[in-house]
Parts: structure tokens; C-alpha cells; sequence
């Protein structure tokens, strides 16, 4: 959540600044500005909307200035206003800082810097950063602080004494008038990648901003910190302690951020499913031996095979995956298993037995309830394998080991390809991990060889988009919706509600489908749309009688189902149809006419799919 954007080089970086902020402003578009530095004084616009409305009060581009800061926000503390848009500038007026994470003992160190006699001009937690830096500049002029300083530069100093009181997370750049050529990041919790181009360096919280310029990056730690001039650049720990970090290259391509031909990033990437797919399986489905070889695990396979019990761990549509996960290690492994949000699992003391393996699921790889998930499981002595798209994320290098997706860039807040691409990759384990230890070899290349034909029977589903948003058209007026399904389909009953809530604001609640007599069904009035997922598989004649209890009170159907289920139609006001596929494999199927369905009900209610209300992506705030 949040863009932060630094460039230093030799062009003018304002409109360098501008175009990575439209990048990154996926992360949080509440409010957006810019701080720049020529030889003077730090010149801030910032404003509350989005970047284009920090288009619209722009100056002029300055030659002059050709290093800056930028910030695209997603509140936590404070309105959506200009006073609280970052970048915040210290009571000093040298000390400009964009931020992107939360501080959590602000209110203490607020109260103290106001009595020390710094002023405060907005609500937000940030600008005690930028006030406790400036703080310490100030009295670093002091002899006796100059000495403390080690020789050290004085900028560099106060930022590291600032962070050392600072509890929470952070993603920093920061910059001082009085050293116009230099930028100073910073990270605990919060992503920041450091682009080394051509004498041109580019900090961002995502590689998203930096691949239109290099493709070379470092990516820093937690409690790490970069001081960058055009000399070149330094990395430290925040107590000074100089670390040398590797370079290493940006995986993805312009191309994969751009939307191309479509006019959304959820629809574009709804469509590259089959893509996207392909894949994250190609080079892990071994047709010739029915094998799946999930490389990155080798060293861990024993261990996972043997494993009395997993916990997946996840939050939002990745939680929904981790679900499916749960189904697919008990049917095809038969290994118990349970699905967990992050945010409790964290906080609830858990009980982690010898045997047990934690499984972590995450799009962008820095959600940080997932991370801290993560970290209190290993300091329990659990294992831990990620699950994550993003090469090179946090929970990438904290976890034991992993499994990328390989699904692309995912742009569009609203997750779809990831969650496909992690059903797939737990589906892969899943088999690999039977087949281990009790699916009969030729049982598992049956599986594996269905498993293969998954991306082409995706691309037979987008084929019934129109007739979808027709679906979606007929039923735009109703402000509630019902999603049910059973077994694997249960999960993706609550993806489909996510999907529709997030994107059209329409009230949805997914339910496995029993439940709904259990109180639900009190809802259920004339006309309301409930959407069944009604497939073939071993509930189907207890979906039917759901889908007949819904109709006896008014409710009307829209049923995705089994091509070439002639039963269906007469119980369905309106039907979608998906191959037939064993159970196990339908959620990667079921679930795309719900996104779609989604999807054309947020446009046809003219919101902005790609940015929804309130919502952004990469979710780094607890
Ligand atoms: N906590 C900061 C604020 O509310 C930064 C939030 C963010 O990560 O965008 O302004």
C-alpha cells in the first residue's frame, strides 16, 4: 500500500517522478505529491486526489532539478487532505520525507518533539519521522553530537537516530536542502528497491516504477538504509553498519505493466489467465514421467511428504486459495491440513507440533500480516514455505523455501490471475505430495494430464464473457447478493462475494452452501440474485435442493454449472457453463465466470475497476 518514488540522475525529474507515481498508483491513490531539489530550498506540491490532480497544480518542470521524492498515499492516520498528502517537511524546513508504512508509537514521540518545540501541521504519523529527523539535524550541530557522529555525515546520522526510536514500519525516502545532491531510503516492514541505471538511480517501493529505466536493482532489508549521490551509493544498517548488498535483475518486462488493447488491469489480467497459467506449470508438469518437479522445494520434499500437519496461512483472495490448498492436501495427500487468516494466526498463540509445516500464501509477497504470520511461525520452529508471485519479496526471503507463481505482474487491485496461479501451484504440490506418498502412479499422471489442460479450458470460459455482462446487466439494480457452493466450490462462493464487494460495492456474502439455512436464508427476497456454482461432483444433488429452496422464496439463479448438464437449465435463470473437470480442479475454472461477473457489474456501475474505494494493493499496513 502506498507508492514512494525517488529518482537522482541527470534528467529533470519531475516528469520522471510523475510517470512512476501513475505506476505505482495501484498501491494507494488517496493523495499524491512531489518534493524536488535544485541548488535552493525543497520545493513540495502536493494535493488529496489523484495523480492527476497533482498534474493539474504542477509548475513548470525545472532543469535545475533533477533529483527528487514522490508519494502516492493510502491513508492510515489522517484524512485523505492536501495538509496530510506526503511528502511531510520538518518544523525546520530542511527535511522532506515520503513514507509509506505506519508508526506505531507516534502519539509518544508527537507529544515529546512538541515539547521539545517542533510544530506539527498535519495528522499524519510521517511527519513525526520527518520532525524527529530534523530533531536530531538540529542538534547534531552540537559538538558534542558532531563527535557522537563519528565524522559521519550529518544527514545520514540524524536519519539513522530517528529510525532507532521509531517503532512500526517504514519504507522512507528522504532528502535535506542542505544536501541537495543526496537521497536517503530506508526499510523495516515496508518494500523499497533501489534501480542503479545509467548514472540514474531510482528508489521505489515496487520494481513497477523502475523497469522503464533498469532493470538492475537491489532490494533492501528490514532495518537496512541506502545513501545515494551521484557519486554513487552506500548501504548501512540503520545502527551504521556498512553491508554490501548484490545486484540483481528485475524479472518482468514494460510491457507486462502496460494494459495494452484493454481498458482495465483486471480484465487484461482475468484474460491472461491461460497465460499466466501455462506458466507457473510449464517447466513443473514433466508430461514424459507424470512428474511435477517443483524445483525450489527439492531440499524439502522428505520433509513435506512426512509432514503430520499443515497450516496455510494467507489473508483476502490468497486466503480463499489457501482454502482450496486445505481441500487438495487432505483429498489428494491426505495430510490434515487448515487454512488460517494471517491476522489471527499471528495473535492467537498457536500450537506448532514437530511435523508441522506452515504454508504462506501471498500475491505481492509483502503483506505484511502475512509476513509477521511468517515470522512467528519459524520463531516457533515451524518450517515455512511461501507461496508468492513477486521474485525477491520479503516473504520470499524470509520463508525456508518456496514456490513462485510465475503468473506475470499483477496490476489490478482486485487479485485474479494470482489467485488461479496459486490454486495451480497448490494443486501441483498437492498431486506431487500424494503421489508420494499413496496415489497410485497412474492415478497421478491422470490428475497431471488434466491438470495440463486447465489453461485451455480457462480460455473456453473468457469466450462467454458477453453473454456474463449480460448476466451482470439484467441484475445491476439488486444491492445484495448471495454466493453459495460446496466443497472446492465453497472457497470460490467466497471469492466471487469478494470479487463483486470490492470492485462494484455491491453487498455479497459467499457461504458454503448448507449454511444458508442456518440463517442466511432470511435474506432471500423477490429478485435477489444468489449464484450457485453447481457443478458436477459429489453435492450436486444437494446444490440442487439449495438452488430449489432459493427459488420457492423469490430468489433468482444465476447457476455455473457442467457443460452438458441438461438437468440444470430448467432450475437456472441463468446459467454459465464450464468444462467438465474432476472436483479437485474446478475452482481454477469456476471461479473466472465470478470475476467476470464481477467485473461487469463494476463497470457497468461506472466505478473504477482498477482503483477501487478504499482499497489498494500490497497490502504493508497491519
Ligand atoms: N501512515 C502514513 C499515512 O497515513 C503512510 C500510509 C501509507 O503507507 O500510504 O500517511
Amino acid at each position: 500500500m502506498c507508492g514512494i518514488i525517488a529518482y537522482l540522475g541527470k534528467k529533470v525529474a519531475q516528469p520522471i517522478l510523475i510517470e512512476a507515481l501513475k505506476r505505482l498508483e495501484y498501491r494507494g491513490y488517496d493523495s499524491a505529491g512531489v518534493a524536488l531539489l535544485g541548488s535552493g530550498a525543497i520545493r513540495i506540491k502536493k494535493t488529496s486526489g489523484r495523480i492527476s490532480a497533482l498534474e493539474k497544480i504542477l509548475d513548470e518542470p525545472d532543469a535545475a532539478e533533477t533529483l527528487g521524492i514522490g508519494h502516492t498515499r493510502w491513508a492510515t492516520h489522517g484524512k485523505p487532505s492536501t495538509i496530510n498528502a506526503h511528502p511531510h517537511l520538518d518544523y525546520t524546513g530542511k527535511i522532506a520525507v515520503v513514507h509509506n508504512g505506519i508508526i506505531e508509537n507516534y502519539g509518544t514521540l508527537k507529544t515529546w518533539l512538541q515539547n521539545e518545540g517542533a510544530a506539527f501541521a498535519s495528522e499524519t504519523d510521517t511527519e513525526v519521522i520527518a520532525n524527529l529527523i530534523g530533531y536530531f539535524y538540529a542538534k547534531g550541530d552540537s559538538e558534542e553530537e558532531q563527535k557522537k557522529s563519528d565524522g559521519q555525515n550529518k544527514f545520514e546520522w540524524s536519519v539513522q537516530r530517528a529510525l532507532q526510536e521509531m517503532h512500526g514500519t517504514f519504507g522512507l525516502a528522504i532528502v535535506c536542502s542542505d544536501f541537495p545532491d543526496t537521497i536517503i531510503g530506508a526499510k523495516r516492514g515496508s518494500p523499497l528497491i533501489l534501480g542503479v541505471g545509467d548514472n540514474e538511480y531510482i528508489l521505489a517501493s515496487d520494481a513497477a516504477a523502475i523497469v522503464e529505466h533498469t532493470t538492475q536493482a537491489i532490494y533492501l532489508a528490514d532495518n537496512e538504509m541506502v545513501t545515494i549521490n551521484p557519486e554513487g551509493f552506500h548501504t548501512k544498517t540503520i545502527d551504521n553498519i556498512t553491508i554490501s548488498k548484490e545486484l540483481k535483475q528485475i524479472e518482468f518486462s514494460l510491457e507486462q505493466i502496460e494494459l495494452g488493447d484493454f481498458p482495465h488491469h483486471m480484465l487484461k489480467e482475468i484474460f491472461e489467465q491461460p497465460k499466466a497459467l501455462s506458466t507457473c506449470m510449464g517447466g513443473r508438469i514433466d508430461s514424459r514421467n507424470n512428474r511435477i518437479k517443483l524445483g525450489g522445494i527439492d531440499s524439502y520434499l522428505r520433509e513435506l511428504t512426512r509432514t503430520k500437519r499443515l497450516i496455510l496461512i494467507a489473508c483476502g483472495t490468497a486466503f480463499h486459495a489457501g482454502l482450496v490448498g486445505e481441500f487438495l492436501f487432505e483429498q489428494l495427500a491426505r495430510i490434515p491440513a487448515e487454512t488460517e487468516y494471517a491476522s489471527e494466526f499471528r495473535y492467537r498463540n498457536p500450537i506448532i507440533e514437530d511435523g508441522t509445516v506452515v504454508i504462506s500464501i501471498s500475491q505481492s509477497g509483502e503483506t505484511i500480516d502475512t509476513l509477521a504470520a511468517v515470522e512467528e511461525a519459524k520463531e516457533r520452529g515451524a518450517t515455512v514455505l511461501g507461496i508468492v508471485n513477486v521474485v525477491g519479496s520479503s516473504i520470499a526471503r524470509t520463508t525456508d523455501t518456496g514456490i513462485y507463481l510465475h503468473a506475470g505482474p499483477e496490476i489490478g487491485v482486485a487479485s485474479t490471475k494470482a489467485f488461479t496461479a496459486q490454486v495451480a501451484v497448490l494443486t501441483m504440490l498437492a498431486i506431487e505430495l500424494g503421489r508420494r506418498r499413496h496415489i497410485r502412479s497412474d492415478q497421478a499422471s491422470k490428475y497431471i494430464d488434466e491438470l495440463s489442460q486447465i489453461p485451455d479450458k480457462i480460455s473456453q470460459i473468457l469466450n462467454q464473457s458477453d453473454h456474463i455482462k449480460q448476466i451482470a446487466s439484467a441484475n445491476i439494480d439488486q444491492d445484495n447478493w448471495l454466493f453459495l457452493g460446496r466443497g472446492f466450490n465453497y472457497p470460490v462462493a467466497l471469492e466471487g462475494a469478494l470479487k463483486l464487494k470490492e470492485i462494484s460495492y455491491i453487498h455479497a456474502e459467499g457461504l458454503p452452501a448448507a449454511e444458508m439455512k442456518h440463517g442466511p436464508i432470511a435474506l432471500i427476497v423477490d429478485g435477489m440474485p444468489v449464484v450457485f456454482i453447481a457443478t458436477a461432483g459429489p453435492q450436486y444433488n444437494k446444490i440442487m435442493g439449495n438452488i430449489a429452496e432459493v427459488r420457492a422464496r423469490g430468489g433468482k439463479t444465476i447457476v455455473v454449472a457442467t457443460e452438458g448438464d441438461e438437468n440444470i437449465k430448467q432450475h437456472a435463470d441463468h446459467l454459465i457453463t464450464i468444462p467438465d473437470v474432476p472436483e479437485f480442479l474446478q475452482p481454477m475454472l469456476t471461479v473466472v465466470p465470478l470475476q467476470l461477473l464481477a467485473y461487469h457489474a463494476a463497470v457497468l456501475r461506472d466505478h473504477d475497476v482498477d482503483k477501487p474505494r478504499n482499497l489498494a494493493k500490497s497490502v504493508t499496513v497491519e
